[in-house]
């Protein structure tokens, strides 16, 4: 008999929800990380330590209270890297706690070292207590949820401090008077608008001529109008040739010959799948170029027994999606039967301020040549957006006139990552925009906004109907 039944590589949310899931099933479960990283990228240096940030350098800079108490309302004057390090590590620390209660509670095993496959059924596990030998566990499934490392350009030398990647931004000894951002992906542009909060002349280097481009435009418009009035200067279509260091900074050379000096260079360019070291041939497995492994629709790689999860397998590379996968994973692993994963999912982007939507865009619908009406609301014609002094944030729904059925919800500003839900869940359960119409919704709130813009979004369908009648 194998030592267990489910074995998971990684502690992320993937390998977590997998971990916890198999045994809630009664089955005997294990999962393999190092000391310093249980939780994962997810809890030690990605979304957790990110979003605790952003939320001190909101209550600290008093950005978010500017429009009611005056320009110049801040909490703290001179904030430094140990305010905001300190909520970022009580944070973590509270959350490792609660992971180690849970993994406890479900009675999962837990192996502290990095694992290898040294054949389909046999995982090593080294570097654990004392450095003590690699010691050796089989297992009738196995998961793969070893997620994915900061991306590294081989021309460009990181020295941790002045080049750093975004695992480095924790570790800042100072916040930056300049900084230098090369990549406008969703990682990139939320540390950039925190930056640029504190404070920080940021100037963010895009090769491409958009960024979020699989965001609906005018938002991303909104933000771009935010961030350069945050003294952001973003510079699109344009790639670094060199990142000169110099012992007070250093200066990015683009290839079009301009000159950026920047006390920090932040590059936010991809991400690379952590397989180099698992020993993947001795399983029957490989992962491609950028470190990723391929699976089916149930997690399950080329070799049946063995699944994939999470950041490991890319897109669409978020907390939220690998902690299902994992479950998922889990339930097909066990003989459970599994539905395939919700293709309506939402997604996130922490900037300042913050984007968040579910299902299409405009430009997505018009290349597809699907018709669709818009409705929108202002926060600042709510009266929850003047109470809490914001009046740019937008509500958007994208209705079909055919069936009146939502086709896309697009939410910029406070609150967007959590009022995008409603929306989902009136598209998940096949509802129109009649439903938001009809509804009362708390008054005062955000959440009125669904009901403005679907009643915008009506009216407009009425006043076709009435010309065409
Ligand atoms: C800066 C930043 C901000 C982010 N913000 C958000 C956000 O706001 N919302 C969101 O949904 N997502 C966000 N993400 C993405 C999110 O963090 C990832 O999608 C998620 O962590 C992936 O989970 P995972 O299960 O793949 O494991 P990961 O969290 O990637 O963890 C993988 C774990 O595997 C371990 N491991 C690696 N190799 C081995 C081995 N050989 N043996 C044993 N263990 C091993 C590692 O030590 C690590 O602990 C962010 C990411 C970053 C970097």
């Amino acid at each position: 008999m194998n030592d267990f039944d489910v074995l998971v590589l990684g502690s992320g949310p993937g390998g977590r929800r997998a971990a916890i899931a198999a045994a809630k099933l009664g089955r005997r479960a294990a999962i393999v990380d190092s000391r310093t990283m249980l939780g994962g990228v997810c809890i030690n240096t990605g979304t957790i330590p990110s979003k605790t940030l952003r939320e001190a350098v909101l209550y600290l800079t008093g950005l978010n209270q500017r429009e009611l108490y005056g320009q110049s309302y801040r909490v703290k004057d001179d904030i430094t890297v140990a305010d905001l390090g300190m909520r970022t590590q009580h944070v973590i620390g509270r959350e490792i706690d609660v992971i180690r209660s849970q993994l406890a509670r479900n009675h999962v095993t837990v192996l502290t070292g990095t694992g290898r496959f040294l054949d389909p059924h046999t995982v090593g596990v080294s570097g654990g207590e004392d450095g003590e030998r690699e010691q050796k566990y089989t297992a009738d499934k196995i998961v793969i949820a070893t997620g994915t490392r900061p991306a590294r350009p081989g021309t460009v030398q990181f020295d941790d401090r002045t080049v750093i990647d975004s695992d480095g931004i924790i570790n800042l000894e100072r916040i930056p008077e300049t900084m230098v951002v090369v990549g406008a992906g969703v990682i990139g542009i939320e540390y950039a608008s925190m930056f640029a909060a504190l404070g920080t002349k940021v100037t963010v280097v895009e090769r491409r001529e958009r960024m979020l481009e699989f965001a609906d435009l005018e938002i991303v418009e909104a933000l771009k109008y935010h961030l350069r009035d945050l003294a952001v200067t973003f510079r699109f279509r344009e790639a670094v040739a060199a990142v000169e260091q110099h012992p007070r900074g250093a200066v990015t050379v683009l290839e079009s010959g301009k000159r950026i000096p920047a006390d920090t260079v932040m590059y936010s360019a991809g991400r690379q799948g952590q397989t180099d070291d698992l020993g993947l041939d001795a399983a029957g497995l490989a992962a491609d170029r950028r470190g990723r492994i391929k699976v089916d629709d149930h997690f399950r790689t080329d070799v049946e027994h063995i699944y994939a999860v999470g950041d490991v397998i890319g897109f669409p590379s978020l907390a939220a999606t690998s902690m299902e996968q994992g479950r998922l994973a889990a339930h097909h692993a066990c003989g459970e039967p599994v539905p395939g994963i919700l293709e309506l999912q939402p997604i996130g982007i922490y900037t300042i301020p913050e984007i968040s939507f579910v299902g299409r865009t405009e430009d997505d619908l018009t290349e597809a040549k699907v018709p669709f009406e818009v409705g929108v609301s202002r926060y600042r014609e709510l009266a929850r957006g003047q109470i809490i002094g914001d009046s740019y944030g937008m509500l958007k729904l994208l209705v079909s006139p055919e069936d009146r059925s939502l086709l896309g919800v697009h939410v910029f500003g406070t609150g967007a990552t959590e009022l995008v839900h409603i929306g989902q869940t009136v598209m998940g359960l096949g509802g129109t925009v009649d439903y938001l119409v009809n509804a009362v919704f708390n008054y005062p709130t955000l959440a009125e906004s669904y009901k403005v813009a679907a009643l915008d979004a009506m009216n407009k369908m009425r006043h076709i109907a009435r010309l065409t009648d």
